[in-house]
């Protein structure tokens, strides 16, 4: 049972908001820092273990650079991910660059860096030999098909457009080996926002087996296993969070089991988790704005699902706050909505809440990965202001909000005026 309990009180909001309007997206460093030192403290039973923080969660440089404090390297999915990443100052093998259907312009920023590159798909071997070269050290992103379920978000692997079949993985070491390449890694991601632990110990058993196999029929020894990205967070009240220590101690197990029985050893195990790092540590905060009843009753804010998409996108429960209401019987259903022309524009639907009144402030709980990043210009909405709430209580703006200016950026009005 998570108690949803914020890091910050109202009159600290409120004194936020005299200085950044609403909406905005607020993290807090001290929790976010605390979880990174268990994660880390959990998985380091496994040999080289190493956590690439997945920067298309929470695309912050203030943010990655508390990964980079906190010992974590970065799992980029695009050039512009890349160069974050490298203003941050991450290098060589501290970034792996996990993308699909990949520009060439990516894969020659990924090689400048020195960056682990994991190929999603046989095809790209000579795509990148033409446009890059091939690396000493290479990775395969492997997609399981029928032989795993998946999960809702990510769907079925065998409609899955990731990675590549068990013949393809056999293949494509055996390409890479004969081009040059002396290092090898072997990757997956199946599931995501997964709360059961047994999906991440079923997956590390499934890598394990199909290193023994590469073994077996290559003679190549893969020298980590990238496990991905996935673990879950308890969005409702009553979920519990996955347990790090029985995701580790279950893959150690396996790993006894099957890399050191068959003297695979050592094997470094990697992980790729944005959502499970920061996804709990932020907050979108947004005020109520108009209060509608009409066939239902809604609470309409001053955010929309440009700037938090994710109950939009997947239906997914988000809870939501009512601020210095917190004790207040929830007796009233509203439909808690944005101002987008599109009706699927609500971050809750038939939500208990307390009586909502115009300019009471709302708090939508667990907007620190995929939160900010999934958001987008629609209607001429304009991104928030993102902000960090320090371990020592000050307020940091890591983003301000856009203006009407940066919308216009891209337009030229003066060629407009004069096109005939
Ligand atoms: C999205 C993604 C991740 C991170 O997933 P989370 O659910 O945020 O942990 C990791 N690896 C790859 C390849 C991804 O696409």
């Amino acid at each position: 049972m998570n108690q949803k309990k914020l890091p910050f009180t109202k009159e600290k909001i409120l004194e936020i908001i005299k200085k950044c309007p609403t909406p905005f997206h607020i993290y807090d460093e001290k929790a976010i820092r605390q979880n990174a030192n268990e994660f880390l403290k959990a998985f380091k039973v496994l040999y080289g273990f190493k956590q690439f923080f997945a920067v298309k969660a929470t695309p912050n440089p203030y943010l990655l650079k508390i990964m980079k404090q906190e010992s974590f390297g970065v799992d980029c999915s695009s050039f512009a991910e890349l160069v974050m990443a490298e203003n941050v100052g991450f290098k060589g093998e501290e970034i792996m660059f996990s993308s699909n259907d990949t520009p060439a312009e990516d894969f020659r920023k990924a090689r400048e860096l020195g960056a682990i590159i994991n190929l999603d798909d046989i095809s790209h071997i000579e795509f990148l030999e033409k446009t890059a070269g091939i690396p000493d050290l290479i990775c395969f992103r492997y997609n399981p098909g029928p032989a795993r379920k998946g999960n809702a978000i990510i769907g079925k692997p065998e409609e899955a457009k990731y990675g590549l079949t068990r013949e393809q993985m056999l293949e494509a070491y055996e390409i890479c080996k004969k081009k040059g390449a002396k290092r090898f890694g072997m990757h997956t991601m199946i599931v995501s926002n997964e709360l059961h632990e047994d999906y991440f110990v079923e997956t590390a058993r499934m890598m394990f087996d199909l290193a023994v196999e590469v073994y077996n029929k290559t003679g190549i020894k893969v020298e980590f296993i990238n496990l991905g990205g996935g673990i879950g967070i308890p969005q409702k009240p009553e979920e519990n969070p996955a347990s790090y220590s029985t995701i580790a101690d279950g893959v150690k197990k396996h790993y006894k089991n099957i890399i050191e029985k068959n003297n695979l050893q050592p094997v470094k195990i990697f992980t790729e988790c944005g959502r499970v790092i920061t996804g709990p540590y932020g907050y979108l905060v947004t005020k109520a704005i108009h209060i509608k009843h009409i066939y239902k009753d809604y609470v309409g804010t001053d955010a929309c699902m440009a700037n938090f998409m994710r109950p939009a996108l997947y239906g997914a429960y988000h809870h939501i706050t009512v601020l210095g209401k917190e004790s207040m019987p929830k007796d009233y259903v509203y439909d808690v909505t944005g101002s987008l022309c599109e009706n699927n524009d609500k971050f809750a639907i038939n939500r208990k809440l307390p009586e909502v009144v115009p300019e009471d402030i709302l708090v939508i709980h667990d907007t620190g990965a995929h939160g900010f990043a999934m958001g987008f210009n629609y209607n001429g909405k304009l991104r928030s202001a993102e902000l960090l709430l320090r371990s020592d209580g000050s307020v940091l703006k890591i983003r301000r909000a856009e203006t009407v200016d940066d919308y216009f950026a891209t337009l030229d009005f003066e060629s407009a005026i004069n096109f005939k």
